[in-house]
């Protein structure tokens, strides 16, 4: 069985606290290796270490910086290929899926290749007689994050880049579910030229995350996961006086008006309800047609799409629209909630519930499910399922359909299908949902703008990656500046009124 490690120090050190999770095979249900699980002393030695570094690498001028991002840029596309299958083998998504997980990290990193234009102060002359006012941004010192399962690849980038380049130690706290390729960006940033100590990863659960969220020299806390454990990590950093942001989970609106073009609006909901399992912050979990006309047609268009969707491992060739789920108790939640759904009395229009694939039976495959007839009240409605399971709530007007993804907890994003640009554009205003998509289901903001929810989706006042994240990882310094004159009337300088 092959045993994970740690990536501290600049080596791979094998876990010395004795408690290992399982890491699986998603297409198989096999386990293919072992996670080690840090203890309070494992964690606190990797601060030690970042403490030590950072300075040096604060100082660092940060185009010099930049040019370690450019190189690991390099190195991400030399070794895609081998990053998406590691990825794939872990989490269970499609190799293109596992290719665009990398590929949206890579942007951010681009992004912050910038970091000399994006770092530059601000500079008052003669803010008052003899007197200028500068302000500048420095780095905040060691730094954390914790990441979830979906995006193993991009998520750990959107917050490791921006810390990086702005001055900072970073340490990783990965999920324990798919761990590798975290591991390998690291020894990709070494060998693009980052110091040792710099990124570091430490691979854990619960313990792990409270040492870093205990710990006084980590000065800030980047999570992203699912809501009760953001809204956990968000309290216990603050109250330790750590700067903190937090990203939780999603319930997704995706509103279709009367006049949308309903075969654009179908496919849209296939590729953002099913694709990578539903396993995305950013899938559409709920279908809300506005009139029952519209709630009939666009069913009758969904229906043999999703009869078509080919679920499959991601050895199976680019022709799999999603595979598994990350683990068996992932399935069994999702499973649970189908039931729950029907219990409630949602109408189940695709039933996935006995998909089994040969060779693959103890694969965490689930398969495709459409409920239609959803209400507020029903569980499937209210809770995040994270899996390959569309829910349809049928709106009597406009108005009905905005408040509900008003009034749900979550406010990720949400989307409106329509050919009228009157109600696009009053949706947008309107909603209280942090990323919103016009015709567009999946509306994730490119690297240069920001990603974040509203509502229960997300706490904490900066958003991810784009501008708010060189804030987030770096603190203002305001220098005011008076320098005794030294010019008289006439221009002569008097050297004199410098004594
Ligand atoms: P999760 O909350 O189970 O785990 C996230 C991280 O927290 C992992 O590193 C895990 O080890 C750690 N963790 C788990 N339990 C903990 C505990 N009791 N105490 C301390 N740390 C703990 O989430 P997940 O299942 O890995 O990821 C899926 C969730 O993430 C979904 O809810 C999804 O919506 C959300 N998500 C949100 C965004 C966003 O930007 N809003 C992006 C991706 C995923």
């Amino acid at each position: 069985m092959k045993e994970l490690t740690h990536y501290i120090g600049g080596e791979h050190v094998k876990g010395t606290s004795g408690r290992f999770s399982d890491v699986y095979n998603p297409a198989t249900g096999e386990v293919q290796a072992k996670c080690p699980l840090a203890s309070t002393e494992e964690f606190g030695k990797a601060v030690d270490i970042a403490e030590k570094a950072q300075p040096a690498w604060g100082a660092t001028n940060p185009q010099r910086r930049a040019r370690v991002l450019m190189e690991f840029v390099r190195l991400l596309n030399r070794d895609m290929d081998k990053l998406a299958e590691a990825l794939s083998s872990e989490h269970g998504k499609t190799v293109p899926d596992a290719k665009g997980d990398v590929q949206r990290g890579l942007e951010v990193v681009e992004y912050c290749i910038g970091a000399p234009q994006l770092l530059k102060g601000e500079f008052t002359d003669s803010a008052g007689p003899g007197i200028d006012m500068y302000s500048m941004r420095q780095p905040l010192g060691v730094t954390g994050g914790i990441t979830p399962f979906n995006f193993p690849a991009m998520i750990p980038m959107w917050m490791f880049a921006p810390a990086i380049a702005c001055g900072n130690a970073f340490i990783l706290k990965p999920s324990e579910r798919d761990p590798s390729v975290p591991l390998m960006l690291a020894e990709l940033m070494e060998e693009a030229g980052l110091p040792k100590g710099i990124l570091q990863v430490v691979n854990g659960d619960k313990e792990s995350v409270d040492a870093m969220l205990d710990h006084p020299v980590v000065q800030s806390i980047g999570f992203v996961g699912s809501t009760p454990i953001a809204e956990y990590i968000y309290g216990r950093g603050c109250s330790n006086g750590k700067r903190v942001q937090c990203f939780g989970g999603a319930k997704n609106h995706m509103i279709i008006m009367p006049d949308a073009d309903m075969d654009q609006a179908a496919d849209a909901l296939i590729g953002s309800g099913y694709g990578a399992a539903g396993e995305r912050c950013m899938a559409i979990s709920v279908a809300v047609p506005v009139g029952d006309d519209t709630a009939d047609k666009l069913i009758e268009k969904l229906v043999p799409r999703i009869e078509k969707l080919k679920v499959g491992p991601y050895t199976a060739g680019d022709d799999v629209d999603y595979g598994p789920v990350v683990t068996g108790e992932a399935k069994k939640k999702i499973l649970g909630l189908v039931e729950k759904g029907i219990e409630q009395g949602a109408e189940l229009v695709v039933d996935g519930r006995d998909f089994s694939l040969q060779g693959y039976e103890d694969g965490f495959f689930v398969g495709p499910h459409l409920f239609d007839k959803v209400t507020p009240d029903m569980d499937i409605y209210t809770q995040e399922i994270f899996g390959p399971v569309l829910s349809t709530v049928r709106a009597g007007s406009y108005e009905e359909a905005l408040q509900l993804a008003m009034d749900h907890e979550y406010g990720n994003g949400t989307a409106i299908f329509t050919r009228d640009g009157d109600a696009a554009r009053d949706f947008a205003n309107r909603v209280n949902v942090g990323m919103i998509g016009v015709n567009v289901p999946i509306p994730v903001p490119l690297a240069y703008h920001t990603f974040g929810g509203w509502k229960k989706s997300a706490f904490g006042d900066l958003n991810q990656h784009g501008p708010d994240a060189f804030k987030f990882y770096t603190r203002t310094k305001t220098v005011t500046a008076r320098w005794p004159s030294g010019i008289k009337e006439g221009g002569e300088f008097n050297f004199k009124a410098m004594d």
